[in-house]
């Protein structure tokens, strides 16, 4: 009888049978985050790093895989540097899909999920919290969280999140500002608010308009929009994701030249893996293609697109640190910098600002301890740089380092790169 441990199942599995082209050279579990911080044991079996969480499940079964698979932050690093190019990203997804139908998440994980998946009652929880939490304060709330969870300060609801003031309305360019761009005069752009933004940080979806404008862009907030569904995709539940990426594509189908976000995290979805998600349905292929033909991220439409002119210097030191998907999804880890400095601001390099900041979605919820190490490197790195500013992207990783800065009593303040550039273009 010939042993396969499980490998002519992975050979007759669609999106695991690349990983049985792996040579074993451990490359992406150098690179992973979680794996940096915790090692190898943690990911529980003989094959870790990215590679384990696409095999182990073919090894050991699904109950041995599911610890192990939550532990992926979704940075995309491992991709990046395989040298057998195995898609890792993409089958560490369809491990989690396959999991999660015989094993079933935490029972908060599944209400929050469930939660997020409506957006009427989802509307009316988070302003029911914003209410209730407004007199407790982030500071206190911090105390009473688990201890686990003490090492961030939590960020609270907007009692006024960004679509109260913004959905359904259209806004016109800036009548002059240093950055009018000569290739967006007299376009008009859909603005995706991201819910997280939305709801935690209402000000960068306030800068991200001012500065479109200010570049001459017409901005046009499409009413009917929610979540994109990637915590749903991040988390195997591709029913739930499939539904909230088919309202998402028929809200952003309005009259307009463009598609952008300042949720990077939300572009890439969009722009990268809504299409393969509606497989079997060749006509929410075709709309899924059409969105991401036109959807960009924030940073790349102004980097690709505006091409802006150097502004004076402002006389002020900023970091930059890329969202990690920008770096190994899209492959243009400057492109913020680029901008800080075309704005007037001196870009201090620091150590390590490419590699993810620990964040990772529900990484951080349920697995605090791997998610604190990480971002501790990323907050001793700016320590030692001096710099007391930093600008970044994805408002996840924004709100995660914020927090983690803020109860470290380390004084760094982060900022959406759309507030920075929201200062130093907008003049009326
Ligand atoms: S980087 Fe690629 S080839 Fe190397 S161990 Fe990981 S999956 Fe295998």
């Amino acid at each position: 009888m010939l042993l396969d441990n499980g490998r002519t199942a992975m050979w007759q599995d669609r999106d695991a049978r690349d990983a049985l082209r792996c040579i074993r050279c451990a490359a992406c579990a150098d690179v992973c985050p979680p794996y940096q911080v915790v090692g190898g044991h943690a990911f529980g079996y003989i094959y870790s790093g990215a590679i384990g969480l696409v095999t182990t499940r073919f090894h050991h079964g699904d109950s041995a895989a599911a610890g192990p698979l939550s532990l992926c932050v979704s940075c995309h690093a491992c991709a990046s540097v395989c040298p057998v190019e195995i898609p890792l990203p993409r089958q560490i997804l369809a491990a989690r899909a396959a999991v999660a139908r015989g094993q079933p998440p935490s029972w908060p994980k599944r209400v929050a999920l469930a939660l997020w998946a409506h957006p009427r009652l989802f509307d009316a929880v988070a302003r029911l919290a914003a209410l209730a939490l407004a007199p407790v304060g982030p500071r206190r709330l911090r105390a009473l969280l688990p201890p686990s969870q003490r090492w961030r300060t939590p960020s609270l609801p907007a009692r006024r999140p960004a679509r109260d003031r913004l959905l359904g309305q259209s806004f016109a360019p800036a009548r002059r500002a240093p950055w009018m761009s000569a290739a967006l005069r007299g376009k008009t752009v859909a603005l995706f608010l991201q819910c997280l933004a939305d709801r935690l940080a209402p000000a960068v979806v306030r800068d991200t308009v001012r500065v479109l404008r200010a570049c001459g862009l017409r901005v046009l907030v499409p009413p009917r929009q929610h979540c994109c569904g990637l915590p749903h995709l991040d988390s195997g539940d591709r029913e739930r994701a499939r539904r909230l990426a088919r309202a998402t594509i028929a809200a952003l189908e309005v009259e307009a030249d463009l598609v952008v976000t300042a949720g990077t995290s939300c572009a890439i979805a969009i722009a990268h893996d809504y299409e393969a998600l509606m497989e079997g349905d060749p006509a929410w292929q075709a709309r899924a293609a059409r969105l991401a033909a036109r959807t960009f991220d924030f940073v790349e439409l102004l980097d690709r697109v505006v091409d802006p002119p150097a502004l004076p210097s402002r006389g002020r030191r900023v970091a930059w640190r890329p969202f990690c998907q920008r770096v190994n999804v899209l492959g243009r880890p400057d492109a913020g910098a680029r901008l800080l400095e075309r704005a007037g601001y001196e870009v201090v390099e620091v150590p390590e600002s490419d590699v993810c900041c620990g964040f990772g979605g529900a990484v951080s919820i349920e697995h605090p301890e791997v998610s604190h190490r990480i971002v501790l490197r990323a907050l001793d790195n700016l320590k030692a740089s001096g710099v007391t500013d930093l600008a970044t992207e994805n408002p996840g990783c924004l709100l995660h380092l914020q927090g983690a800065a803020d109860a470290a009593g380390t004084p760094i303040k982060v900022h959406h790169l759309a507030t920075l550039l929201a200062d130093a273009l907008w003049i009326g």
